[in-house]
């Protein structure tokens, strides 16, 4: 699985003020010995011409979250350097910058996993899936080769990785699902991902419920966003279905740790934001809830974005969960499909009166 949808492609510069930056993100100038463009001078910034056709080499942000590309010429010889990503048409949006955490043994295909919990019982089979009283190992990487019918519990081996792919060993027996991670990566055991307000902690209503995978995403204004993993298919297939439409949908929040959603209650409390929920309680904080580039409650028919929504979001399970809130969506397949049965895209208590 590939979570890097950049690379290969080709994007054009927009700007004509597209400054080009070192590793650092520092603007760079021109010096004397450089080729240097007509119409510019030895001290002058150096940008990369308007319509230049580039690739991305690699992505990153600031610590306001703003991303930057590695943008290339035609051959990776001729590298610019770092450009803002809203330099580039589009605006980089809705492309995607890899898996949070970033470095892996395995990237997750489907069956390999990590057993992330200490507790992780082995069990037998259905109906009653009887514990046996022995554990997986902590930090093992592990093959699912079954699924209970509910999805509670699966079957797995002992995995070894050889050559970047999965070798599966000896049966262990059944085990939860929740004990286990997406991937293989000993990076679930760093500082940050065990801490429960970490940057892949989930809660919902007030409960921790474990860390999942994060795939970063390029949302509105280029803001780095992230979405969780189980998601991602679910909204991409939304935004390539509203793009044939000519409709273009970005992310403005989609996942937040702890910390972001209490600093956007700290400004709610202090009269400076949107109405947010305590940390822990929004459903912006495990996966379901993606605020997007509706306009602020334009219920009129003039938003073509929302209307687009109203349409078609349900087809793709994101349904409307607050009143007055039209950018707010989540993704509830269930609820959804109902929803879209009866041609409705809001659940029943949302009230924009
Ligand atoms: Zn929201």
């Amino acid at each position: 699985m590939n979570f890097r949808s950049y690379p290969g492609k080709t994007f054009v510069i927009e700007s004509s003020k597209a400054i080009i930056r070192n590793e650092q993100l520092e603007e760079q100038r021109y010096k004397v010995g450089d080729v240097i463009p007509e119409g510019k001078n030895v001290g002058d910034v150096k940008t990369i011409p308007q319509r230049t056709e580039v690739n991305v080499l690699d992505v990153k942000t600031d610590p306001g979250r703003h991303t930057y590309v590695l943008a290339s010429g035609n051959g990776a010889d001729q590298v610019f350097g770092w450009t803002a990503a809203t330099n580039l048409e589009g605006g980089f949006k809705n492309e995607t910058a890899g898996l949070s955490p970033g470095v892996w043994q395995l990237e997750p295909l489907g069956r390999n996993k990590t057993c992330i919990d200490a507790d992780a019982l082995i069990r037998d089979g259905a109906p009653n899936f009887t514990s046996r009283g022995t554990t997986i190992p902590i930090r093992s990487f592990v093959a699912v080769t079954e699924t209970s019918s509910d999805g509670r519990f699966v079957k797995c081996s002992q995995m070894t990785i050889a050559q970047n792919a999965m070798e599966v060993g000896e049966e262990i027996g059944w085990t939860k699902a929740s004990n286990l991670g997406d991937g293989c990566s000993d990076l679930f055991f760093a500082p940050t991902w065990t801490d429960k307000k970490g940057p892949n902690a989930c809660w919902r209503e007030g409960e921790y419920i474990g860390p999942k995978l994060l795939v970063n995403i390029i949302g509105f204004g280029a803001e780095m966003e992230q979405i969780t993993l189980d998601s991602v298919e679910a909204y991409l297939e939304m935004k390539d279905a509203a793009e044939q439409d000519n409709i273009q949908i970005s992310i403005n929040s989609a996942f937040r740790t702890f910390a972001r959603q209490a600093q956007l209650r700290h400004l709610f409390d202090i009269g400076q934001g949107n109405n947010a929920a305590r940390p822990g309680f929004s459903n912006h904080q495990h996966g379901q809830a993606f605020d997007l580039n509706t306009r602020h409650n334009v219920f009129d028919g003039s938003d073509k974005v929302y209307e687009w929504l109203k349409r078609n979001g349900p087809r793709f399970g994101f349904v409307r969960t607050v009143s007055r809130e039209s950018w707010h969506w989540e993704l509830l397949p269930a609820e959804a499909k109902a929803l879209a049965a009866a041609g409705k895209f809001k659940l029943p208590h949302v009230n924009d009166a």
